[in-house]
C-alpha cells in the first residue's frame, strides 16, 4: 500500500478519513495537536494515542518532511534564510526577516516558478512543479520548532506564485489557521500574487480575513508587459476589475507592491499612474527597493533611491510604506531566491 502524507489533510479530510475506516474523528484532532501545535515528526511520540491505532495509522501514513540543507544569517541579524531539499531532489528557499517586534516568514509554494519576471531569480530556471500543502507547512514547523522562532507574520511571497497553486495553499491556510492546528490569526497571513485573475476570484471562497497583496510594479500594460508576462494574460485593467470585485465582496484593504527599478518605473508618469490605481482601489503601496540579482541587468537600489517615488505618492495622498530590502548578503531579499546552494 502507498502511503500518504498525513500533513496533505486538512482537519475535515483527516476526519473522513478516519470516519471511513471506522475509527473516531477526535483522533484527527488530537493528531492534528501533535503534529501542528508540538512539532511532532512521529507517530511514536504521541503519547496519548493507544499503540493498536498506532500501528494502524503507520501503516497507511507518515508525517512528510523537508530536508534542510543550508542554514544562513545575514551579517546585520535581521534576515536568515533556509534551502530545503525536496523528496524528488527539487529545491526552495524559505526566509525569515526580522523587524522591530515582528518575525516574518516568507513562504515558497512553487519549486521555480513560470511567471518569469524580469526582475527576480525564482523563475530564472523555469518551473519544476507545485509544492504540496506538507511541503508549505514544513516550511514554518521547521522554522518554528528545529529553530525555535516564535513567528508572528506569515507570507506568501517566497518561490513560485501563490494563487498558482491555489488549492495547496488555501488547504496549507486553513490548516495554519485552525484553533485545532496552528492557531494563526488570518490577519497575520498575507498571500501575494503577480496579478492571476481566476486565483483571486476563489480566494474570496476561502471565507477568511486573510491579507492579499498584488505586485504591480508597473502602472500602464506596455511596461507591465515587458516587467510580468503574466500581463500579457491578465492586462492591468482586468486586474484592476477583479480587484475591485474582490473588495465589494468584503475583502480586505489590497496592498499594491512595487519595486522600484531605477529609470525603468520611476518616472513622475509612473507614479501618476501607480496613484491613480492606488485611490481607484484604496489600496496601500509597498514600496521595494530593488535587490541585485547576478545575471539580471537592474541596479540594486537603497531606501534613499526610492524617496522620490514616495514623496509623489504621498502628496498624491496615497498610504505608502517602503519595504526594509532584508538579507541582500544571503541572498534572501525580495527576488533573490533561486533555490540553489550558496557556498
Ligand atoms: S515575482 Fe513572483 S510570479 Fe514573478 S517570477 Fe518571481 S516568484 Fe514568479
Amino acid at each position: 500500500m502507498v502511503k500518504k502524507d498525513i500533513k496533505n489533510f486538512t482537519l475535515g479530510e483527516l476526519k473522513e478519513e478516519f470516519k471511513k475506516n471506522s475509527e473516531p474523528p477526535y483522533r484527527a484532532e488530537q493528531i492534528f495537536s501533535w503534529i501542528y501545535k508540538k512539532g511532532a515528526e512521529d507517530f511514536s511520540a504521541m503519547n496519548n494515542i493507544p499503540k493498536l491505532f498506532m500501528d494502524k495509522l503507520a501503516e497507511s501514513y507518515y508525517i512528510g518532511d523537508i530536508k534542510p540543507l543550508k542554514h544562513l544569517k545575514s551579517i546585520d541579524g535581521t534576515a536568515e534564510k533556509v534551502l530545503f531539499e525536496l523528496d524528488d531532489g527539487n529545491l526552495i528557499e524559505t526566509v525569515l526577516i526580522y523587524s522591530n517586534k515582528r518575525k516574518t516568514v516568507c513562504i515558497s509554494t512553487q519549486a521555480g516558478c513560470k511567471y518569469a519576471c524580469v526582475f527576480c531569480a525564482s523563475g530564472m530556471n523555469g518551473f519544476k512543479r507545485d509544492l504540496s500543502v506538507s511541503e508549505i507547512l514544513s516550511q514554518m514547523l521547521f522554522l518554528e520548532y528545529s529553530l525555535k522562532h516564535d513567528i508572528t507574520n506569515f507570507v506568501f511571497m517566497g518561490m513560485g506564485e501563490p494563487l498558482d497553486n491555489y488549492e495547496n495553499v488555501s488547504k496549507a491556510i486553513k490548516i495554519m489557521n485552525s484553533p485545532k492546528a496552528m492557531g494563526i490569526a488570518a490577519r497575520r497571513i498575507t498571500v501575494s500574487t503577480s496579478g492571476i485573475i481566476p486565483g483571486i476570484e476563489k480566494f474570496k471562497e476561502l471565507g477568511l480575513q486573510v491579507n492579499l497583496s498584488i505586485s504591480l510594479h508597473a502602472a500602464n500594460n506596455r511596461l507591465r508587459d515587458s516587467l510580468m508576462p503574466v500581463n500579457k494574460k491578465y492586462p492591468i485593467e482586468k486586474l484592476i476589475k477583479a480587484c475591485e470585485v474582490y473588495i465589494d465582496g468584503g475583502g480586505r484593504m489590497l496592498t499594491l507592491e512595487y519595486i522600484v527599478l531605477k529609470d525603468v518605473n520611476d518616472s513622475q508618469k509612473d507614479i501618476d499612474g501607480l496613484s491613480k490605481i492606488a485611490k481607484r482601489l484604496k489600496a496601500k503601496v509597498n514600496l521595494i527597493p530593488y535587490s541585485c540579482v547576478a545575471g539580471l541587468e537592474f541596479k540594486s537600489l537603497l531606501r534613499e533611491d526610492v524617496e522620490n517615488v514616495e514623496s509623489g505618492l504621498l502628496k498624491k495622498g496615497i498610504s505608502v510604506t517602503v519595504r526594509e530590502s532584508k538579507g541582500k548578503d544571503i541572498m534572501a531579499a525580495c527576488g533573490q531566491l533561486a533555490g540553489t546552494i550558496i557556498r
